[in-house]
């Protein structure tokens, strides 16, 4: 553990030196008082002169992409994002859009859910509303079984949520990722076979412990032998590699602007933290470490600390939603 926390100073160190650190969104939140506010304040007047695109509907467990132009000489170095309790901060785009994308998580409220634009200093720039779809995510008719976790092992997890939690919440504002966001799959071909989909929920009994407990499953799991090899599905600095206790062997990419992929229950490991990863290059070979039931690798996706599906990465489905064009 020590290798990593090394590894993510060593890394922090340089890239502060070039880039800025986008505060976590716990920070942006603290400005939304201000935001409603002035809501108030100002009703309809401060929304002349902003082009807002963004799609009609969003799936539980997918995310959304929201493009910011606003007129006039004076504009916002960034704008912050209000959707569901989180605050989400826009990077520039070529030709002075900026874009933010928004996750939603897989347990999200449904229906008409409001969208707050404001400006750096807090000021509301525009109010849209997006629809957000039910998902009938699968549910799993096998039990899962699982010893239960001994004091040591309880210490080792939460020491290790601890050290993912400043992966996760570090944001770097340098883009890996190509503005269209289509991943590449993490195994050969274009649809690897999936043994159990990305928001299933899964009964797992612990023990001899009675009670059924029921966990969300939050990523794909494709069944291939041990030895496969494993590629990384987008270019981006690998933050994490090594083993975790229910994960196993894992590699953590971070594609910047908040969004990381995810490499689960592999054999060998062949990146360390700190290297640059391109899309396709081999980051490990698959296994079945941790708590697999059987060979497989687990991939998942993160944005803004939000489990999404990643099914959504590989193409862009009719499904993502349509756009409603500008917004006044
Ligand atoms: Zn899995």
């Amino acid at each position: 553990m020590s290798d990593l926390v090394l590894g993510i100073f060593g890394l922090l160190a340089i890239i502060v030196l070039i880039l800025l650190v986008i505060a976590s969104h716990k920070n942006n939140g603290a400005k939304l008082g201000v935001g409603l506010g002035l809501v108030l304040l100002f009703g309809g007047d401060a929304f002349a002169g902003v082009n807002l695109t963004l799609p009609g509907f969003v799936n539980q467990g997918g995310f959304f992409k929201i493009v910011i132009k606003e007129d006039g000489k004076v504009r916002s170095e960034f704008y912050a994002v209000d959707f569901a309790g989180g605050a989400y901060r826009t990077f520039l785009e070529e030709g002075g859009k900026h874009v933010v994308f928004v996750p939603v998580g897989v347990a999200e409220k449904i229906g008409r859910i409001e969208i707050a634009v404001r400006k750096e200093d807090g000021a509301l720039l525009a109010r849209e509303h997006i629809e957000v779809k039910l998902v009938d995510f699968p549910k799993s008719k096998k039990n899962f079984q699982r010893m239960p976790y001994t004091k040591a092992q309880l210490a080792r997890l939460k020491k290790e949520q601890e050290s993912l939690k400043n992966i996760y919440f570090t944001e770097f504002a340098l883009i890996f990722f190509g503005t269209d966001l289509i991943f590449r799959q993490p195994l050969d071909g274009e649809a690897p076979r999936i043994s159990s989909e990305f928001g299933a929920i899964r009964k797992v009994k612990v023990g001899k412990d009675p009670k059924i407990y029921t966990v969300r499953h939050y990523g794909i799991d494709y069944p291939v032998p041990e030895g496969t090899p494993v590629f990384a599905a987008e270019n981006g600095m690998v933050r994490f590699a090594g083993n975790l206790l229910g994960a196993g062997n894992t590699v953590i990419i971070d594609h910047g602007h908040g969004l990381f992929s995810v490499y689960e229950h592999l054999s060998n490991i062949t990146v360390f933290s700190g290297d640059f990863a391109r899309a396709g290059a081999v980051i490990a070979y698959s296994g079945k470490t941790g708590n697999a039931t059987g060979p497989n690798l687990h991939f998942g996706v993160k944005l803004h600390n939000v489990w999404v599906d990643p099914k959504y990465f590989f193409a862009r489905p009719a499904e993502l939603g349509r756009s409603t064009g500008g917004a006044r």
